[in-house]
């Protein structure tokens, strides 16, 4: 056996809980072995039972006088009940309805049992973990700090702690990570830290193994981009000279004047763009700051010179709506702009088939193409690309923006292809320092100033018995002529992080197996039969039947849909008995792109007074007449999020209004934090403060690769991987000395999808 064998070449392996393997992606032992545990209960203590006090976690390791299983007819369950024993002392221990334990838990056997000592007449421990204890090395349920896995279909963390000490002596892990880098950075070596992460010997060691397994993961990342960017720096771009009268032109045209920040930042993309070498650069401005007339400018001069650009945006809603914008900016210009979706194309003098307009892309015919990620499939063929844009780029995923500039390696001729420019926009605030670990050499633009015409989006948390007084304020602003959007989040069942399923048809989600377990850890539900197949009854006994597991996937179907159901029933509420004289519409991911269409030019040409949308709106979207946005259940979203939303109001001269309907006391302080803050750079550090890093910056957020152990907050160790990589690449460019570590990348690659 080594780390490669499949588990279905596992014996001891049925192919029942093959079959729940694979659902978590586990296919090989290694994939077994980076299946890491999310937490650890620790039962490192051990008490004599004549110490034990209440409300202590604790281990009591004894031998069993006593066990049987009680029926409480009355309340329908079974108790069994075991009377353990050591030196000092008696406790009984208690479960609920596993009658089977009888089965593996027998008088005068040594046990190992780790729970919560209650108190009930006398004290007793309930419901603890329980195993034979033979010898201290061996425990693996109680006893120690024990391994917490991400649970799901029918995989209980005992089956899984069974399954990976079964293996363990079997397998040796070679390490791929040279030794001299091992050394300065004081890492363990790997089969020992993939040993301690499952089954830690001590804190000390756990905090060990985290660290090597964390460094692995940046270490590999800073690989792949430093090698990236210096391949990127063979090819050469496009020049493409400054025309002044014809930006002149254009922004005296424009309907609104531009802030300083945006003549700043379109003077230094126009400064690039006339550079041989390729410009990468991120323009990033909180929202509404007025990103997409810069983009604009950009690829009009790009476009006016015989060069293509293309504009992705992650949302189909999103692209259409820069399409429009765009045609409108460009209505004077003979400029042919096309748009490309995964649904439809068209083009600015009508529609066209999707067909068509690859091959005006391919001759070139065609200049100006925006799109969603259609854009970056293989059959897309640009004549001679020059610019690449990336709307809401932390939406996309590492490879997809590399993607856009795919063709970048080919040699064409002998010669080095010219590659695009690369201009990202974001609106989320990364830190710099990481931005900068991750995107190597990157610059930045900052849109630090929003429109003169703007005033300050009031925004206020109403209180159950004020909703009626919301929806007048509803009434009165749509009288005013304004309109409004009302949010409503997907109920889940579980409180993980939000997945935007919504956009899934147009989101392409690079999942590891880590974020789908996380995303589908539903099933805490407890056993109820029993299975006695031998090796595998100790362990394998309170495993759940596979029932269960279609009733997860199931689940799963229904949670994707379970916002649209939200989004259904707020406006069936809103339309038939709230407002009932005033036009009302309902968006959300699931409709057809035609109609989606319909409903965003009705919104924009004020054919809408109230739109009840999901989070397909979140991002991007520009409708100025809207003046107020509610947000239902507004604890559900993080504050990242509700900034976004917030940011769809407030984009001209309206005073705006945020309200927000919340049930929970418990999210007062994050919604207060909204309440008394307009700027996204603020409050992305109040939400780092308010709710620990790793939430924040999710990977959906944030557009950072999704891994599973290092934390992408942990900026001293991203330096240190990025130094030690640096190192490497300097001596050894082409990884031609390090063989296991060049083998190791390209895993790596395929594993987190960077490639
Ligand atoms: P974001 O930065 O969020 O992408 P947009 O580019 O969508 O913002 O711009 C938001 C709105 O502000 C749009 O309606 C746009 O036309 C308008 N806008 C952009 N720049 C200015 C400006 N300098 N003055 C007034 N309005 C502007
Ligand atoms: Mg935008």
């Amino acid at each position: 056996m080594n780390l490669e064998t499949k588990i279905k070449e596992i014996s001891r392996i049925t192919p029942a809980f093959e079959k729940r393997l694979l659902i978590l992606k586990i296919r090989t032992i290694k994939d077994l072995f980076y299946h890491f545990p999310h937490r650890y209960d620790d039962f490192s203590k051990i008490t004599p039972i004549g110490d034990l006090k209440l409300g202590e976690t604790t281990t009591v390791q004894g031998k069993i006088i006593e066990i049987k299983n009680i029926r409480l007819w009355r309340r329908k369950m079974v108790l069994t009940e075991a009377f353990i024993e050591d030196q000092t002392g008696l406790i009984k221990a208690v479960w609920f309805n596993q009658p089977f334990l009888l089965n593996s838990l027998k008088e005068g056997m040594s046990v190992s049992l780790s729970g919560k000592i209650s108190f009930d007449k006398t004290l007793f421990l309930s419901n603890p973990a329980y195993e034979r204890f033979d010898e201290k090395e061996a425990l693996r349920h109680t006893g120690r700090l024990v391994p917490v896995y991400p649970e799901t279909f029918g995989l209980t963390s005992r089956y899984l702690r069974y399954l990976i000490r079964l293996i363990f002596p079997y397998i040796q892990i070679s390490d791929w990570l040279p030794e001299k880098i091992k050394k300065s950075q004081k890492l363990i070596g790997l089969d020992q830290a993939l040993r301690e992460i499952h089954f830690p010997s001590s804190k000390k060691l756990l905090e060990a193994a985290r660290r090597r397994l964390a460094f692995d993961e940046l270490f590999l990342i800073q690989i792949f981009l430093i090698r990236q960017k210096m391949k990127w720096r063979q090819n050469p771009s496009p020049q493409i000279p400054f025309d002044q009268p014809l930006i002149k032109n254009f922004v005296s045209r424009l309907p609104f004047e531009l802030t300083g920040a945006q003549r700043r930042a379109a003077w230094e993309i126009l400064q690039d763009l006339e550079k041989t070498k390729p410009m990468n650069r991120l323009l990033e401005g909180d929202v509404g700051s007025g990103k997409t007339v810069v983009a604009a400018i950009a690829s009009l001069q790009v476009s006016e010179n015989g060069w293509q650009t293309a504009f992705m945006a992650p949302t189909e809603i999103l692209a259409r709506q820069h399409f429009e914008t765009l045609k409108k900016f460009f209505d004077r210009q003979s400029l042919k702009i096309a748009l490309l979706t995964g649904q439809s194309g068209e083009t600015n003098n009508g529609k066209s088939s999707k067909k068509e307009i690859l091959e005006e892309i391919k001759n070139g015919e065609i200049r100006l193409i925006i799109g969603t990620h259609a854009l970056i499939q293989k059959k897309v063929r640009f004549k001679n690309l020059a610019l690449a844009i990336v709307d809401e780029q932390h939406r996309f995923g590492v490879e997809q923006r590399a993607a856009l500039q795919k063709n970048i390696f080919a040699i064409k001729d002998g010669r080095p292809k010219t590659i695009p420019h690369l201009l990202s926009m974001t609106a989320t605030p990364i830190p710099r320092t990481l931005a900068l670990a991750f995107y190597g050499d990157l610059d930045l633009s900052l849109l630090d100033e929003s429109p003169k015409n703007r005033k300050k989006i009031i925004t206020k948390i109403v209180p159950l018995d004020k909703r009626q007084e919301a929806y007048d304020f509803v009434r009165q602003q749509i009288k005013t002529g304004r309109q409004v959007f009302v949010i409503c989040p997907r109920i889940e069942a579980s409180q993980e992080p939000k997945e935007r399923k919504d956009e899934a048809s147009e989101t392409f989600n690079p999942t590891n197996k880590n974020t789908e377990a996380r995303g589908m850890a539903l099933n805490e539900g407890r056993r109820s039969d029993r299975r006695s197949r031998a090796g595998l009854a100790w362990e394998a006994e309170s495993e759940r039947p596979a029932s269960r597991q279609n009733k997860n996937l199931s689940n799963k179907y229904s949670q994707a849909w379970a916002e649209v159901k939200a989004v259904k029933e707020e406006f069936e509420k809103l339309s038939k008995d709230i407002f009932p004289d005033l036009r009302v519409s309902m968006l959300h991911g699931r409709l057809a792109a035609e109609e989606k269409q319909k409903i965003m030019k009705d919104l924009l040409s004020r054919r809408i007074d109230i739109l009840v949308s999901t989070s397909v709106i979140e991002i991007g979207v520009d409708v100025p007449n809207a003046s107020l946005i509610l947000i239902e259940d507004a604890e559900r979203f993080g504050l990242a999020q509700l900034h976004q939303f917030r940011g769809r109001v407030g984009r001209s001269d309206h005073q705006s209004f945020c309200l927000l309907f919340s049930s929970s006391s418990s999210a007062a302080t994050r919604l207060n934090a909204l309440i008394n803050c307009q700027n996204g750079f603020e409050l992305a550090e109040k939400d780092l403060s308010l709710r620990g890093p790793g939430e924040f910056i999710g990977t959906r957020q944030s557009g950072l690769p999704d891994l599973s152990m290092a934390s992408l907050t942990d900026v001293f160790l991203i330096k240190e991987a990025k130094k030690e990589a640096q190192k490497v690449l300097d001596l050894d460019p082409l990884l031609q000395k390090n063989f296991l570590l060049k083998n190791k990348l390209s895993n790596f690659q395929n594993e987190i999808h960077l490639e």
